[in-house]
């Protein structure tokens, strides 16, 4: 049974009074949300402020990354123990940007999900192909990759305790979102591989979502679809009247969560 989870990714956006504020009107937005889990990742700056603005509310706290290490000479860098303190629950892991602008390896990626999964955190690993790799028929090859890699040595117990994310590279930040049908070909290659990696009892259970120009207007189209668990929405997460249409229209029918 899977409820839908809509994470909002803020990116490297917004100050303080601006994360406050946006902060607060998804919260209002989204009092007592019905079939639906959200989550929203502000810049680690902040993370604080955000997290006194959730407490006891419906919204939960991210990150969008985090070093493997828990504590040591990384300047710069924000290990899962940081997080944790803050009151995350998740930690985007692998996102494009970080694959492709900071050329994060698959190996890194790993470390990272580890570490993430040691502090509690639930690591929400992304994947995804190019827009060449797509053309050149590579999307199932680049995603099983990036999978197989990212989760290298997990105990079925501890993929149990993952997210996925399916992100098309092409399709994030550019208004060009994947069909529905396009999506779920490549959610269920990913489920039917998470029933090798983990379990056959896994497939079911593990959340895997959507991310590339999700809109208020094409996400219910893609969270209708059975083996889409819900979306990962980076610019529309930065208005709250979108970010909480899109968490309304990804809520399961009447509640109830996917089976
Ligand atoms: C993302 O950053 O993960 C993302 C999906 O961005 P956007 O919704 O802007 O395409």
């Amino acid at each position: 049974m899977r409820t839908p989870l809509v994470v909002g990714n803020w990116k490297m956006h917004g100050d303080l009074a601006t994360a406050r504020e946006l902060a607060q009107s998804v919260r209002d937005g989204l009092k007592r949300p019905r079939g639906v889990e959200v989550v929203i990742c502000p810049p680690f700056t902040a993370l604080a402020a955000v997290a006194e603005v959730l407490a006891c509310s419906a919204v939960s706290l991210g990150a969008q990354n985090c070093h493997w290490e828990e504590q040591g000479a990384f300047t710069g860098e924000i290990s899962p123990v940081m997080l944790a303190e803050l009151g995350c629950r998740l930690v985007l892991l692998g996102h494009s940007e970080r694959r492709h602008i900071f050329r994060e390896t698959d190996e890194e990626i790993n470390k990272k999900v580890v570490a993430a999964l040691r502090r509690g955190l639930q690591p929400l690993l992304c994947v995804g192909e190019t827009a060449e790799e797509r053309r050149q028929g590579l999307t199932f090859t680049v995603v099983e990759g990036q999978l197989r890699a990212g989760w290298a040595g997990l105990s079925p117990e501890e993929i149990g305790r993952c997210l996925l994310a399916y992100e098309p590279v092409w399709a994030i930040g550019t208004g060009v979102n994947a069909t529905p049908t396009q999506a779920a070909e490549v959610h269920g290659y990913l489920r039917g591989l998470v029933s090798e990696l983990g379990s056959k009892d896994l497939a079911p259970a593990i959340r895997i979502l959507y991310g590339g120009s999700v809109k208020a207007d094409n996400a219910a189209a893609v969270t209708q679809e059975p083996d889409i668990d819900g979306v990962l929405v980076g610019g529309a997460s930065l208005q709250a009247p979108s970010f909480v249409a899109i968490a309304k229209k990804s809520a399961a029918k009447g509640g109830a969560p996917k089976e």
